[in-house]
Parts: structure tokens; sequence; C-alpha cells
């Protein structure tokens, strides 16, 4: 999934759990969850090209955003650390995109298999790539998720 829906459900999990330990671990969780969710996160390629950097940029904003104008500054540095856990994963996967050695890595080779082809294995949607159906489908639950997490964050 994009950053802001995983990085916000760590934003909302730090503000229900005080404990640091027990809130990464949900919020650790939360990002193996939310991928098992049929959705689109890069376009065309999962590979840096101008369009992937472009939304990666745009979706580290939304992002960024969306936190510091819905929690309040007292709470920016925990609910930060745990907005990182729960987008953890993906930043172990980074460095793969500037250097295809690091995915070859003992650990970080099963992790990323894991993590990707057996994790979201129905990333995939059934519609070609670069279609309308494709972006709206595989954006929907990711803007679905996005809306509640922000709802909540304001009603709080
Ligand atoms: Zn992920």
């Amino acid at each position: 999934m994009l950053h802001t829906p995983h990085f916000l459900t760590g934003v909302v999990i730090a503000t229900q759990i005080p404990d640091p330990v027990v809130a990464s671990a949900v919020a650790l969780t939360s990002h193996f969850v939310l991928d098992a969710i049929p959705h689109a996160d890069y376009i065309d390629v999962p590979e840096i090209t101008p369009a992937n950097v472009v939304m990666v940029v745009a979706d580290g904003v939304v992002a960024l955003s969306l936190f510091f104008a819905l929690v309040e500054p007292q709470l920016w540095g925990y609910a930060f650390v745990i907005g990182v856990m729960a987008s953890l994963p993906d930043f172990i996967e980074l460095p793969k995109y500037f250097s295809p050695k690091w995915a070859t890595l003992p650990g970080i080779k099963q992790f990323s298999h894991w993590h990707g082809i057996t994790l979201q294995f129905n990333r995939d949607l059934p519609f070609p790539k670069r279609s309308w159906s494709y972006w709206i489908l595989g954006l929907l639950p990711q803007v679905i998720l996005t809306v509640f997490l922000v709802s909540f964050l304001v009603a709080r």
C-alpha cells in the first residue's frame, strides 16, 4: 500500500496505545494486514521511474501534511515513531531499488519474498495496468482507509 494509509494507521495506533512496545508491535502487524488487501501502489513497474518518484513524493507530502494538520504537537514525536513502525517493512525494502544486491542478502531475501509475492499475492488486480479500472480499484481501499483514519483523528 501507499505510505499514507500505512503511516496514518500507525499514528492512530499511537493515539490509542500509550505503551511504545505494544504500539510498535501492533503498528508493525498492521502493515502486513493492510498489504494483504488488494491494492495498487506503483505505476507500471516497481522501479525508480519519474512517475513513481512523483507518486512517492506526493504520497509522502500527503502523509506528512495530514500528520501535522491532525496530530497535536505534544504527540508528534511518539506518533511519528509509531507511524514509521507501521511503514517499516517498506523502508526495509527501500535499498533494493538502489542496489539489487540488497534483495539477495540472507534474511532480506526471505523477508522480501514474503512481503511481496507471498503476502501481496493478490496485488495484481484482474485488469490491465494503466487502465482506469485498475487504478480506481487499486486506490479505492486505500482512499477509504485514509478517509476513515483522517475522520478518526479529526473526531478525537
Ligand atoms: Zn509493504
